[in-house]
């Protein structure tokens, strides 16, 4: 039995308009709002924040953005701060290997994120993972550990921190990792957050992201390291994200 509570993040990516996301998270409320020993976060895109925290207020899931900007405010178009997201959202996606690949982000810029996230009291889901070429030359143990240490910097919060290790080649492409890949991975991320903070890093959760579904989640789970994972395209799905979450409950 795992002393940390199970948790399931849904990413919903660049899907869903105002009104089908308020759809959906109404759905997904329905289907789960009485499961209590799972943690449940969604993350829909910017533009439906505000009326998806109505949908969600005083229900047992939380709510999450998909990205954030460090800075305060000032001249950075089409940018969201932590300001912005403070009050709205709980939980903020940093590091996600889509917006490392397509918009180029660095580590440094991701541990900035996570700093600026625990300054303004919210917590950061933060993202690591190798692709396939690296998987390949058998240096992904190496590659994830200075990836995570590098997202980390400057960073101390641990509370807050929820790690989320995430394959690139498992990401969208219905081949997740095996239980034991994943597992292997989710524990160099527990060693380094333990080196870095002897006291906490037991509790931090680390989770597994890349084509999770209600088939495979059971299995994923039950490693000792993996505590929840980030879900993309089943999170779009009501009923396969609430089977998905009644499954980790059961766990
Ligand atoms: C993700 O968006 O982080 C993800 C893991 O996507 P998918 O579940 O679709 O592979």
């Amino acid at each position: 039995m795992k002393h940390r509570k199970t948790v399931i993040v849904g990413n919903w990516k660049m899907n869903t308009d105002v009104q089908s996301g308020i759809n959906l998270a109404k759905q997904i409320l329905d289907l789960s709002n009485n499961i209590t020993n799972v943690e449940k976060i969604i993350c829909p895109p910017f533009v439906s924040l505000t009326s998806i925290a109505k949908v969600l207020k005083g229900s047992s899931i939380q709510l999450g953005a998909q990205n954030v900007n460090p800075n305060e405010n000032g001249a950075f178009t089409g940018e969201v701060s932590t300001a912005m997201l403070h009050g709205l959202v709980s939980h903020v996606v940093i590091g996600h290997s889509e917006r490392r690949m397509f918009n180029d982000e660095s580590s440094d810029q991701v541990a900035a994120k996570a700093v600026s996230l625990s300054k303004a009291g919210m917590n950061p889901i933060l993202c690591v993972g190798e692709d396939l070429s690296i998987r390949k030359s058998g240096k992904a143990v190496n590659f994830i550990a200075k990836q995570l240490e590098a997202s980390l910097k400057g960073f101390s919060n641990w509370n807050s921190l929820i790690i989320a290790y995430e394959p690139i080649w498992a990401i969208g492409t219905g081949e997740a990792a095996t239980s034991a890949q994943a597992q292997e991975m989710a524990a160099v991320c527990r060693n380094i957050i333990c080196n870095l903070t002897p006291d906490l890093g037991n509790s931090v959760r680390v989770l597994y992201g890349g084509s999770v579904n209600s088939k495979n989640v059971a299995k994923l789970l039950e490693q000792p390291d993996i505590d929840g994972a980030l879900v993309g395209g089943a999170s779009l799905n009501a009923q396969e994200f609430s089977n998905l979450i009644k499954l980790a409950s059961s766990k």
